[in-house]
């Protein structure tokens, strides 16, 4: 890519950028283990955040501890026994003055015995916990005091770490990087005006706090990333994404695009349909025709709800693609999907004389042909996955690449998509289409490059879905509903979801739960789709259930984005406590797209937690999906494992979307700013965050 603007710093400027073996003592074997928790660079190793902390600054006399508390003592042996039963141990019976405790070890060494001879003192480190004869310590960390040592004049911090990897040694080297900071590395790129008035600390200050906190720090809000500390590498994340995607976006708008101004096909694309496009439609339609009849690349993110019809506003504006002379390519994230719109556009699109292909990874047959049609120009739509891009797939003149479902694709994966298929000097447009609405907030730092367009009105005729959360032992009950479903003609799902989402344990479950309700529903044809199964075999489930074949299909959450059945009208979902708010939504959308009333049975084993309580309530009260992701946002805490997709977006390591939200308007005013006024120090912020992956938008 032709790279205006000034050239980023170069990253070795900044000694901090070094691999980690530029320090003392990291030989290949321990930058190996370091590299498994993603630390590589001194830089990383400094952003390597504590879990938490342990507070070694002072001792707590014995006569103080309280249940449940690690503390450090300083305790005098008066006992030591080896007990043989129930299991051998080792008992040591140990005082201050203030209070007694004992100490238990069930694994110790002889000259570890030696060690407590009454009268010795020690210095321990441990968490209280009540015995059978007052408070005791299980292996607590113990040494030998010979006179009076210092204490540790800062919180302690405790980093993931993992095998073979020790807390010292952890400790040890982000040591040696924070006196690295203080010759002068990993300097302060932002101005003064950028942290005016934030109270936040500079970044020097801030790593110092966060590895080696004062005493007196508040060691909850760090670990939870509460703490001013915490949040000024936050805001600089942020940021460092937020100017990144502004040159992308910049650097895309420099170059040419062709201008796609024919609207011939499109209007006669339009009024061959069976419906009437919604007023939204027709709105985004025409926003996404202004921007192709530019000579720019459109840049543009259509957000609309499950259900409010992306996929004629991607027909149309491939039409106009076509109709102007170009090829257009639609990515799904799926196979299915990629197959489902194949089926539609074909549909469509043929009876007005435009041929579609589909090409994906895992057909083989045909795949020749399919390829040749597209480098020959042949194909004037081509329908694939992302691996239709990631190979030397060639077009004869690709103008518009449509991505469905954007959310499947990390940022990254998306601007390098931009890259394919330039035809000379000219690159095609890019239009990208999400069903899981953005807050606003997050849309500005996740889809800074984008301009966006909302389809905010569903077709005409759908009626809510009816959501019902039944506790699992209320199951038969839920395998009757679906009888009665099929018997009336209409067809449900079944999904099936696991805590730890394995494809082969979900594929299993999935298997069982199929037997399972084909035996409890005999009349039923059931199917079963999961990740585990060869495309070719998904697909021709997946048309069957399509066809009405089959009444019930048994999934895993493939079938979560996309997937168009309006004949289904009831979706069950296993485990529902289980899964985010915006997932559930996306799942529930698979139903009520016809005209027939449409319900959704959330099964949960009971009792509820707290935000799964929530979540379901949220799902029953309102079928929004602006709402729903905006309570989402609310109820996600931060570090919660499951419905972090969103934050997914961005690889963010110390930032969170959710728990920063309040921070993403700041980190936009601070980006227009420095990109006007300090375009140097916004290059090395991309540079020291982003790095390497800001520049797959140049493979
Ligand atoms: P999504 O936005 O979730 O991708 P789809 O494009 O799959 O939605 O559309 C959902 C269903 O609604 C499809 O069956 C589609 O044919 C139908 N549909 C789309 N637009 C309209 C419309 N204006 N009127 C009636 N039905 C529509
Ligand atoms: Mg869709």
């Amino acid at each position: 890519m032709a790279a205006p603007g000034p050239s980023p710093v170069p990253a070795t400027a900044d000694p901090a950028a070094r691999p980690v073996t530029a320090l003392r003592g990291v030989g290949p074997q321990l930058a190996r283990r370091l590299e498994r928790i993603g630390v590589r660079t001194i830089a990383d190793l400094l952003l390597h955040r504590p879990l938490r902390y342990e507070d070694r600054t002072r001792l707590v006399p014995l006569g103080a501890l309280r249940p449940g508390a690690r503390a450090l003592v300083e305790v005098e042996v008066a006992l030591a026994e080896v007990r043989p039963r129930p299991r051998r141990q080792l008992l040591v019976r140990v005082s201050d003055g203030t209070g007694a405790l004992t100490l238990r070890f069930f694994h110790f060494s002889e000259a570890q015995r030696r060690l407590f001879r009454r009268g010795v003192w020690l210095r321990l480190w441990g968490e209280a916990r009540p015995g059978p004869a007052g408070l005791e310590m299980v292996h607590p960390e113990c040494r030998l005091l010979r006179g009076a040592e210092p204490l540790e004049a800062a919180l302690t911090p405790v980093y993931p770490a993992t095998e073979g990897l020790h807390q010292a040694v952890l400790r040890r080297l982000v040591g040696e990087a924070l006196a690295l900071v203080e010759r002068g590395a990993f300097p302060e790129l932002l101005p003064a005006w950028a942290l005016a008035g934030l109270g936040l600390p500079p970044l020097a200050d801030a790593l110092r706090t966060v590895h080696r906190p004062p005493p007196d720090a508040d060691a909850a809000a760090l670990a939870a990333g509460r703490h001013p500390a915490v949040r000024r590498l936050a805001l600089e994340e942020l940021l460092a994404h937020a100017l990144s995607l502004r040159r992308l976006r910049r650097e895309v708008q420099a170059a040419a695009a062709p201008a796609l101004g024919e609207g011939a096909l499109e209007a006669r694309f339009l009024e061959a349909l069976p419906f009437e496009p919604t007023g939204a439609q027709r709105r985004v339609i025409a926003e996404v025709a202004a921007d192709l009849a530019r000579g720019r690349p459109m840049l543009r993110l259509v957000q609309g709800d499950v259900g409010s019809g992306k996929t004629v506003v991607a027909a149309a504006a491939l039409c106009r693609a076509v109709g102007s002379g170009w090829q257009g390519a639609l990515m799904a994230p799926t196979e299915l999907l990629a197959e489902q719109h194949a089926r539609s556009l074909a549909a469509w699109l043929e009876p007005l004389g435009v041929r579609v292909v589909l090409l994906t990874g895992g057909r083989r047959r045909g795949r020749a042909a399919a390829l040749r049609a597209v480098a020959s120009g042949e194909a004037d739509v081509v329908v694939g996955t992302h691996a239709l891009f990631q190979e030397a797939v060639a077009f004869a003149r690709l103008g518009l690449v449509v991505v469905d479902e954007q959310h499947r694709f990390g940022v990254h994966q998306r601007l390098a998509l931009r890259e394919k298929g330039r035809a000379g000097h000219l690159r095609p447009h890019q239009l990208v289409m999400t069903a899981t609405p953005i807050p606003r907030t997050l849309a500005q730092v996740a889809y800074a490059d984008l301009d966006g367009s909302v389809l905010d009105e569903l077709p005409p005729g759908r009626k809510p879905v009816a959501t019902v959360a039944v506790p699992e032992t209320r199951r038969e009950e839920v395998v009757e509903r679906v009888r009665a479903v099929c018997a009336a003609g209409r067809q449900a799902y079944w999904v099936c979801t696991l805590i730890e989402p394995s494809e082969a344990l979900e594929a299993q479950a999935a298997g069982r739960l199929a037997a399972e309700l084909r035996e409890a529903l005999p009349d039923v044809a059931v199917g079963l789709v999961h990740g585990r199964m060869r495309p070719a075999e998904k697909a021709e489930v997946m048309r069957a259930f399509a066809r009405g074949e089959l009444g019930l299909l048994v999934a895993t959450t493939v079938v979560e984005v996309g997937v168009d059945v309006p004949n289904a009208t009831v979706m069950v979902i296993e485990n529902a406590e289980r899964l985010g708010l915006a997932q559930l939504h996306q799942l529930r959308g698979r139903v009520g797209r016809g005209a027939q009333p449409a319900s959704c049975v959330l099964l949960y084993r009971p009792p509820l937690a707290e935000t799964a309580r929530a979540r379901i309530a949220a799902l029953r009260e309102t079928g929004d999906g602006f709402e729903i992701a905006r309570r989402d946002l609310e109820l996600r805490g931060p570090g919660e494992l499951l419905g972090t997709r969103q934050t997914g977006l961005l690889d963010l390591r110390v930032a969170d979307l959710a728990r920063d939200r309040d921070l993403v308007p700041v980190v936009a005013r601070i980006a227009d700013r420095l990109l006007a006024e300090a375009p140097g120090a916004a290059a090395a912020l991309v540079a020291r965050w982003v790095g390497e992956r800001a520049r797959y938008a140049e493979v």
